[in-house]
C-alpha cells in the first residue's frame, strides 16, 4: 500500500492549493480527485472569479486577503501565467445598506485605496449602469478578476513540479481513521500520516460518514452571460467587477466585465435552488432567470435582457457564511476544509496554506476561531 505524508481529497481550488503548499514544503503528497481532470462538476471551474480586499461584514478575511494577493502573485511568477486582472470593484447601496457602509469602513480602517462616489460622480465614471440617485457607490481599487481555470491549472502544474502526485478519476469511497489514515478507492488503497478533506459540495455526503454533521447546504448557481448592445461597452478597461448585496428581494447580484466570451457580460444571482451535488441539473431555475432578466432591464440599459449562455456551478453555504477549516473533532490527523459559501476562490492560496499547517500539526498563521467545527455545536450533531 502506498504511504504518503499527507493525502488531499478533492482537487478543486482549495484542495489543489493545499496540496501545492505541502509539496512546496517537501512533503510527500497525493492529491486524489473523483472525476477526470479538468472537470466542470464542482465549484472551481470557469474562466473568472471576483477578488477584492474589502470584507466589511467579516474583517478577518480582509487580513487574510492581504497575503492572498501576494500568494497569487507568487503563483503567477512560478507558472508564467497572468492570473489576476485589476478592474476595481464597485459596491453600491442606500445609506442604510450594511454591506456598502461596512465596506467603506473596512477600506478606511485598512488604508486600502478606494473612492466613494455620489450618483453624478458614478454616472461620469460608469455611464453604462443605472441605480437610484440616493445610493452611495464605493470602488475598492484593489478589486478585479481572477482567471479561475488558469489558477487551478497553475496549482496542479506547480504541485507536480514540486514532486506531488495527482490521481484523478479515483473517488475516495472509504476513510479509515487511526494513527495513520487509510483511504480506499475502487482500485487502490492508500495510507497517510494525515488527510485533508476538501471535497466541496460532497462534504454533505463525505463528512456524515465520519460523524461530522455541519449546517451546510448546496445550491446550484446559474452563471449567466448577457450580450452587450454595443460591443466593448462593458469591457474590463471601462467597467469594474461589482456586487450589490441587497439587489432583489434581499438577494445579492454580482457581475464581471465582458472578458471571457467576446461581447458577453457575466451577471449572476448570488443564490439558487438547493440541490444534491450528484443530481444538480434537475433543479428548477425559472425564478432565478426571471429575477435576473428584471434586474438587467432595470440597471443595465446597454445589455440585452435575455441570457445568451447559462452555465452552472455550486455553492456550499455554511450557516454563518464563514469557512470550516479545522481538525476533525475526534481525529486530529483528519483536517476539514469546507463551506466556502460562494466566496472561497479569492482566499484559496491562504486557505491552502492554513490547511497544510493544520495537516502538519503546525501552529496556524491566522486566528482560527471563526473557522472551528465546534462553533456549530448547538446546531450540529457531532
Ligand atoms: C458560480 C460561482 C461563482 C463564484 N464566484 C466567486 C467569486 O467571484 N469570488 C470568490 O472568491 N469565490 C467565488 N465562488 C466560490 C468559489 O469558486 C468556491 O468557494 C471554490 O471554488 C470552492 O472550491 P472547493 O475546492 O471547496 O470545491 P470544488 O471545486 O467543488 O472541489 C472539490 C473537489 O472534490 C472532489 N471530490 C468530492 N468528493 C470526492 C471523493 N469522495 N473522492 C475524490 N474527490 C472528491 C470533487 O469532484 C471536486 O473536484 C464562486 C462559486 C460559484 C459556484
Amino acid at each position: 500500500m502506498d504511504m504518503y505524508d499527507v493525502i488531499v481529497v478533492g482537487a478543486g481550488i482549495e484542495g489543489s492549493s493545499t496540496a501545492y503548499h505541502l509539496a512546496k514544503h517537501g512533503r510527500k503528497t497525493l492529491l486524489l480527485e473523483q472525476f477526470p481532470l479538468p472537470h466542470s462538476r464542482g465549484s472551481s471551474h470557469g474562466q473568472s472569479r471576483i477578488t477584492r480586499k474589502a470584507y466589511g461584514e467579516m474583517e478577518h478575511f480582509t487580513v487574510m486577503m492581504k497575503e492572498a494577493y501576494n500568494l497569487w502573485e507568487t503563483l503567477e511568477k512560478e507558472s508564467g501565467r497572468t492570473i489576476f486582472k485589476k478592474t476595481g470593484m464597485l459596491t453600491m447601496g442606500s445609506a442604510d445598506d450594511k454591506f456598502t457602509m461596512g465596506t467603506i469602513r473596512c477600506l478606511q480602517r485598512h488604508a486600502i485605496p478606494h473612492t466613494v462616489l455620489d450618483y453624478n460622480q458614478m454616472k461620469k465614471t460608469y455611464p453604462m449602469v443605472e441605480f437610484p440617485r440616493d445610493f452611495t457607490f464605493v470602488v475598492d481599487k484593489s478589486g478585479g478578476i481572477l482567471m479561475a481555470d488558469k489558477a487551478l491549472m497553475s496549482f496542479h502544474e506547480m504541485f507536480r513540479y514540486y514532486g506531488g502526485t495527482i490521481r484523478d478519476g479515483e473517488e475516495v469511497l472509504e476513510i479509515v481513521p487511526g494513527e495513520t489514515v487509510e483511504l480506499r478507492t475502487a482500485t487502490s488503497r492508500y495510507r497517510a500520516g494525515s488527510v485533508v478533506l476538501t471535497v466541496g459540495a460532497w462534504a454533505t455526503k463525505v463528512l456524515p460518514k465520519l460523524q461530522v454533521h455541519l449546517p451546510i447546504r448546496v445550491m446550484r448557481i446559474n452563471v449567466l452571460y448577457w450580450k452587450e448592445k454595443v460591443r466593448g461597452r462593458y469591457s474590463p478597461d471601462k467597467f469594474p467587477v461589482f456586487l450589490q448585496e441587497n439587489a432583489s428581494n434581499g438577494y445579492a447580484v454580482y457581475g464581471l466585465p465582458s472578458e471571457e466570451y467576446p461581447g458577453l457580460v457575466k451577471i449572476c444571482l448570488h443564490w439558487g435552488p438547493e440541490v444534491d451535488p450528484d443530481t444538480r441539473d434537475k433543479a428548477d431555475d425559472t425564478w432565478v432567470l426571471n429575477t435576473m432578466k428584471k434586474y438587467i432591464s432595470k440597471h443595465f440599459p446597454d445589455i440585452e435582457p435575455e441570457p445568451v449562455i447559462s452555465e452552472t456551478c455550486m455553492y456550499t453555504w455554511s450557516k454563518d457564511e464563514n469557512f470550516i477549516l479545522d481538525h476533525h473533532p475526534a481525529w486530529r490527523n483528519i483536517v476539514i476544509g469546507a463551506g466556502f459559501s460562494g466566496h472561497g476562490f479569492k482566499l484559496a492560496p491562504v486557505v491552502g496554506k492554513v490547511l497544510a499547517e493544520l495537516a502538519l500539526n503546525k501552529p496556524p498563521s491566522y486566528d482560527m476561531s471563526p473557522f472551528k467545527v465546534q462553533r456549530f455545536r448547538h446546531n450540529a450533531k457531532l
